[in-house]
């Protein structure tokens, strides 16, 4: 084989470097798995009862590109009752990750800029690359807030898209209603599309939700229920947004996924009338667990949402002492420079029972006494 049959876009991204420390961990006998990106409680029984369901009633064939009425319906009046926009219009991906392609090969030409926030969801930097965009990185260290006006000054002629995410992966930071209102008022008013990713909406624990969909109608939405209903690998997502950006979305979406997987979207609408209320108030609990138990040995954001956290590492880089983490205790933890060009922090998934998040409370403390 030519190494010239590989196609450029390739190289201008590693590999997840969350998959290495997966590698890692499949080695050990009894790891602290404090490194894994989905919830740890299962999809709802009546859910997964839908799920059997509708593969028993036959619905297994293709979907409407667009999504299931079943679904998409459902979807819309939930959106509409929030947010009453005229031209707000939602249609079902394949995972909230296919929403976030579509997204981007939908919006970004070769060359415009794409504003990413530091530290940042690991798939944002590669697949603006991938479409041959331009990342422009802003710092947030160290409480991971944004400075609207160092968002003023990174816009550029060239800027096409704001990429923001609350609460965030890997920081658990859940940006306040003034940070949301700014960031959607000023994208309105410089003419770029913010994109938001929803994902952890339901993983709020200090206050309500707010979208900066309610500020700038434009905004586009990316948003899924691998985490809040449990189901990741169902690969159901979604997004909304003006009609016109979803259409092109979903025109894309029937020459790449084609659709949702079928069975999953009747789940999905099922899982729609499923309070999560006590899972989400499990994690708020969790968030504490961890915020307690490591207060006196590491600097650490109270996280305020999401299932994550992410503290300084109290020496060395975050390469050293993840390596270190895993070699020394079985501590499975993610390295700050795989979600960040800075490699001074660690994540941490709390998505784990409590016996689990407490070993690895131990454990970190007896690390951040080296
Ligand atoms: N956005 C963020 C911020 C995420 O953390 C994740 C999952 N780790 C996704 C999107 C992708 O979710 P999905 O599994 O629905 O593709």
């Amino acid at each position: 084989m030519s190494v010239h049959w590989i196609a450029d876009r390739t190289k201008c991204f590693d590999s997840s470097g969350i998959r290495k420390v997966f590698d890692l961990g499949a080695k050990l006998k009894n790891p602290i798995n404090l490194s894994i990106g989905q919830p740890d409680f299962d999809v709802p029984e009546l859910v997964r009862q839908a799920a059997i369901d509708a593969i028993q009633d036959g619905k297994n064939g293709y979907a409407l590109t667009q999504g299931m009425p079943v679904l998409r319906d459902k979807l819309q009046g939930r959106i509409d009752q929030e947010f009453r926009h005229g031209d707000r219009q939602v249609f079902v991906a394949s995972g909230t990750s296919g929403a976030l392609v579509l997204a981007m090969m939908a919006l970004v030409n070769p060359g415009d800029e794409v504003i990413v926030f530091d530290p940042f969801f690991v798939m944002y930097n590669s697949l603006a690359a991938i479409v041959g965009g331009k990342v422009v990185y802003i710092d947030t260290y160290p409480d991971f807030r944004i400075d609207l006006d160092r968002v003023a000054s990174a816009i550029t002629p060239r800027t096409k898209m704001i990429l923001f995410n609350s609460p965030a992966n890997p920081t658990g930071a859940a940006a306040g209603p003034e940070e949301v209102e700014g960031i959607a008022r000023l994208a309105e008013e410089r003419n770029v599309v913010l994109v938001s990713d929803e994902i952890y909406r339901g993983f709020s624990y200090d206050g309500p939700f707010v979208s900066p969909a309610k500020y700038n109608p434009e905004t586009l939405v990316i948003d899924g229920f691998s985490k809040s209903s449990g189901m990741p690998g169902w690969r159901v997502g979604f997004a909304h947004g003006p009609r016109a950006i979803i259409q092109e979305m979903v025109k894309l979406q029937q020459y790449t996924f084609v659709c949702a997987p079928h069975p999953f979207q009747w789940a999905a609408a099922a899982a729609m009338d499923i309070d999560m209320t006590p899972q989400f108030e499990t994690y708020r609990r969790k968030r504490d667990m961890i915020v307690e138990g490591l207060a006196n040995d590491y600097e650490l954001v109270t996280p305020g949402g999401a299932f994550y956290a992410f503290p300084k590492v109290p020496w060395g880089t975050g390469t050293e002492f993840v390596t270190k983490a895993i070699e020394e205790h079985q501590l499975l933890i993610i390295p700050g420079n795989v979600f960040s060009r800075r490699d001074t922090h660690f994540r941490i998934s709390y998505a784990a029972p409590d016996a689990v998040i407490e070993r690895g409370i131990e454990a970190l403390k007896k690390l951040a006494k080296r």
